[in-house]
């Protein structure tokens, strides 16, 4: 394979009738620049405004803008897939995105702005493409971003346009563009060495991949999960737990695969914005996804189901969430959001992130909603309430799991950061 690109290389490049020194002395740089999606709720974004006025029902990017800080990339060869950038003599997997800025110049409102280092092109290579988040880890590149064949220019900018693919019309217009093809990438009307290409919802679907059974059951293996009676030994009679004496350790086989499948069964073809509720019935749990739990994911393409959303976000995510409640008997948690493309950093991009707004515990008549009452709470004690402590629990439950990220557990108490006053956001690891 790596054979006969690099004989098409020499055909193409002999083809041109250049000696062999002025085509080791092309020189092209590369550098990528992506404009993140903007905000599209509180009339931030006069493109949503135009089209959908003051109607809220349709926001997709809300509360916290796109932005890809710390997301994995690499740029390969397209044509022999060998990586590019990082360097190979860096020996790194992958390069992180680091710098951001803003810009308000494409008059869709304010834009999060990351110009990646410029990249040299080998002179052997005639095409690049990027992989990106999970995609970039050097067991999966799937999907190749953008494949480009490099113009000639010593320095070419290439520019990402990230934004719904309902105001991509709209966006091509205002900013004097022509509509790209999908994943492609072209000519900057009127300006030498410049391209660019729009990234919509429909296409981070693409990027991303679902949670096959076999990676559900390789990063979820089966598990024994063991727990104490109800701290409350003054239960209603009647309720199940009673027959267990104090003391006594109840423990449930948990097969992830087979206890997981009704959340990935869940929202087949739909593209509604209805509540959901799943039930998890070896755990005793009802999951409940809230309205517009899958507005980002939905709203930011022409096709996407909450379906595809679902099996996008990591099992770990679900099997962390559901482990704690189950050893502290919440029998019904809400959740807000789970993989979605373009909203806040790149977690929920990558699957790793859920959010939940709820947990309730029937038993003892707890329904608490994860939601400060103010700023003045902010990286402050959980509240004195049973709720208050449940979530308290909750939390040492989650920050004690392998499964999840190290100090990536957010909530509007303890260890708050920008913007979860309204839920708790659990991270799990990469795979
Ligand atoms: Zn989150």
């Amino acid at each position: 394979m790596t054979g006969s690109t690099a004989t098409l290389a020499d055909v193409m490049v002999s083809g041109q009738n250049m000696p062999t020194q002025q085509v080791t002395s092309l020189n092209r740089m590369v550098t990528f620049i992506i404009y993140c999606a903007p905000r599209d709720d509180q009339n931030l974004n006069p493109m949503y405004t135009a089209v959908y006025g003051h109607d809220v029902a349709h926001t997709a990017v809300t509360d916290s803008a796109s932005y890809l800080t710390r997301m994995p990339y690499v740029v390969v060869d397209a044509d022999t897939k060998k990586v590019i950038w990082p360097m190979p003599s860096s020996h790194k997997e992958y390069d992180a995105i680091q710098l951001v800025s803003s810009t308000s110049a494409l008059h869709d409102g304010q834009r999060k702005v990351h110009t990646l280092p410029p990249i040299h092109i080998p002179d052997n290579v005639i095409r690049i493409a990027l992989h990106v988040a999970n995609d970039a880890y050097h067991y999966r590149r799937d999907f190749q971003l953008f494949p480009w064949t490099v113009s000639d220019a010593p320095h070419s900018k290439v520019h990402i346009y990230e934004l719904r693919s309902d105001l991509k019309r709209r966006f091509i217009d205002a900013n004097n563009l022509q509509t790209p093809p999908d994943n492609a990438l072209v000519a900057k009307p009127n300006v030498t060495g410049e391209y660019y290409g729009c990234l919509d919802g429909d296409l981070w679907l693409r990027i991303s991949h679902e949670f096959t059974n076999g990676d559900i059951t390789r990063l979820c293996p089966p598990e024994t999960l063991s727990r104490n009676p109800p701290a409350s030994t003054q239960a209603q009679a009647g309720a199940a737990q009673q027959t267990a004496a104090p003391g006594n350790v109840e423990q449930v086989q948990v097969d992830w695969l087979t206890t997981l499948a009704p959340i990935y069964a869940a929202g087949e073809g739909s593209r509604s914005m209805a509540p959901f509720t799943v039930e998890i019935g070896n755990l005793g749990i009802t999951l409940t996804f809230i309205a517009r739990a899958l507005a980002n994911a939905v709203y930011t393409s022409d096709s996407i189901t909450v379906q595809q959303a679902l099996r996008r976000t990591s099992p770990r995510t679900f099997a962390a969430i559901l482990k704690a409640a189950w050893r502290l008997h919440i029998d019904k948690l809400s959740l807000s959001s789970s993989w979605r493309p373009m909203l806040g950093s790149r977690l929920h991009k990558m699957g790793v992130g859920l959010d939940v707004t709820e947990i309730d515990d029937s038993a003892e008549h707890i329904d608490f909603t994860i939601h400060n009452r103010s700023h003045a709470d902010r990286n402050r004690p959980f509240p004195t309430s049973t709720g208050g402590q449940k979530l308290a629990r909750i939390y040492q439950e989650l920050i004690g799991d392998a499964e999840v990220m190290d100090g990536a557990v957010y909530t509007p108490w303890v260890n708050w950061v920008e913007p979860h006053d309204t839920h708790m956001h659990i991270t799990v690891k990469d795979e």
